[in-house]
């Protein structure tokens, strides 16, 4: 039944994302669908070169992880939910935190790829004086810097902007239903040391982003407390806030972005996990299927902070989502309406396993970057893994019904690093990264010991949090931890290893 249910759902739906989750629960179609996103933006799907202002051509190590001070992002924001548009006044305090010194500083800005998407107004430094010689070409906003930053100096930016948000159902973009705020401010992408910045072009399948950690500080304004149509407007996002008046103010730190989404149709439900407020946010559609939203979240929270370690922030929101996917940023998931109006009451479910795969995305994107362009398995492949470790603790006698359903139902082919770019389609990309990636570390946990392998993940995330992951860093770590001969099991996995 669920079978045909999905397959009518794709067939008869014109966008499918496929993006973070990967899934489909037995959805045996060979449909392909059309878009990552449906967007208008550049088709081309080759990685761009990274511009490169690197002065130092051999690159030290960087400064001691612990000790590095963070980027701040000040942002204020009013959203005019009716007419789709946002005035945002920013600040940036950007810390040179790599061992190379910069001579200048990109933004990249993801809503400048749509048509009149981002209407910049004043940029500054931090005395006021106006950056005048700036380049801003599609995404990206580029400036000299007036001396050199030198490794752990900062400099301050100012800017104000108008968003005009593009009428999508995705991440970023509004609907009837929702307006989500999701990479909608510039932000400076990580710098590696010998390459530049990192950006990537965006591609059909898959995230293209990855992000520096840093310390955000938003207030949100709302132009008017209700819709048009009446309805009372709801805030869910990244971090709670405090209000101030009718000011929303959150506090983000550390993290990868701050995410937000307006609606005036969410049900608001929550729980507590220890210390973590967890916020519930869906529509008024399938009032079954809200509270196991809400407890699946919660309880993958509390089986990964028990197996991975601590969960960073105070709260996380899950937030039902106008588009077809699931989707993560630091402290916020969006998980399909398709989830929930295709939810039976059942842990078998597509509600369940990406619930916990977007929770387990708090780790392994979250807490632990990576280039998601060019190694997507890094966050992917682990995330999908966690899936099972989810049903392994809350629901053990479904181990294997996710292992049939989730992956070998699907017999999936293709090399666990592809990176975006390469695979032919959504469910090509999905069946080798996520699916086989899956089947690989499942297959390396077997053959390293089921306790071995989880104390080289701990190693892995305590290593590498607040950083961007490698591949290389993986593997690198992962010959600490076994003597083993993994030449066969990579070779037939990987094709760059
Ligand atoms: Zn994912």
């Amino acid at each position: 039944m669920k079978t045909t249910i999905f397959r009518l759902l794709l067939v008869s739906l014109v966008i499918l994302i496929a993006a973070c989750q990967g899934g489909s629960q037995s959805a045996s179609t060979t449909l392909d669908p059309p878009s990552a996103t449906g967007l208008t933006p550049s088709p081309t799907v080759n990685e761009t070169e990274p511009t490169a202002p690197v002065l130092s051509p051999t690159p030290d190590p960087p400064p001691e992880e612990s000790l590095l001070p963070l980027s701040q992002y000040a942002l204020t924001a009013k959203l005019d939910y009716d007419s789709h548009e946002v005035l945002v006044e920013q600040h940036i305090s950007y810390v040179n935190t790599t061992a190379s010194d910069l001579i200048e500083l990109l933004l990249l800005i993801e809503p400048n790829q749509y048509p009149a998407g981002f209407e910049l107004g004043e940029i500054s430094w931090e005395n006021g004086d106006p950056i005048a010689d700036y380049s801003l070409v599609e995404r990206e906003l580029l400036f000299p810097l007036p001396q050199t930053l030198s490794p752990l100096d900062s400099i301050g930016i100012n800017l104000s902007y108008r968003l005009k948000i593009p009428n999508q159902n995705a991440p970023y973009g509004y609907t009837d239903r929702q307006t989500n705020l999701g990479d909608w401010y510039p932000y400076v992408p990580p710098y590696i040391p010998g390459e530049g910045w990192l950006v990537r072009e965006v591609a059909f399948l898959g995230e293209h982003m990855a992000y520096d950690m840093a310390a955000f500080d938003v207030q949100i304004q709302l132009a008017n407390p209700t819709a048009a149509n009446g309805g009372l407007l709801t805030v869910a996002a990244s971090s709670l806030p405090e209000m101030e008046g009718d000011i929303y103010h959150y506090e983000h730190a550390p993290a990868r972005n701050f995410a937000w989404t307006v609606s005036d149709q969410y049900q608001v439900q929550e729980t507590q996990v220890d210390e973590i407020t967890v916020k519930s946010y869906s529509f008024p559609f399938h009032p079954s299927a809200d509270l196991p939203a809400l407890t699946e979240t919660a309880s993958a929270l509390s089986i990964f902070d028990d197996l991975f370690g601590p969960y960073p922030h105070q709260a996380l929101s899950i937030v039902e989502a106008d588009f077809l996917d699931g989707m993560e940023y630091d402290g916020l998931i969006f998980l399909s309406h398709a989830f929930y109006d295709y939810y039976t009451g059942d842990h078998r479910s597509n509600l369940s396993i990406i619930a916990a795969h977007e929770v387990a995305h708090q780790w392994w994107y979250g807490l632990v970057g990576n280039d998601q362009a060019l190694e997507p398995w890094l966050d992917e492949a682990l995330s999908t893994f966690s899936e099972l470790y989810y049903y392994e603790k809350a629901y053990p006698e479904d181990a294997d019904w996710w292992w049939e359903n989730r992956i070998l139902f699907h017999d999936p082919q293709g090399w666990v690093d592809s990176t975006i770019y390469e695979p032919a389609g959504f469910y090509p990309y999905r069946d080798a990264v996520y699916l086989r990636g899956a089947m690989f570390l499942g297959e390396l946990r077997e053959l390293m010991g089921h306790e071995n392998f989880l104390s080289f993940l701990n190693e892995y995330l305590e290593r590498n949090s607040h950083r961007q992951a490698t591949g290389d860093d993986f593997f690198e770590l992962l010959s600490e931890h076994t003597s083993a001969d993994l030449s066969a099991l990579i070779g037939s996995y990987f094709t760059n290893r």
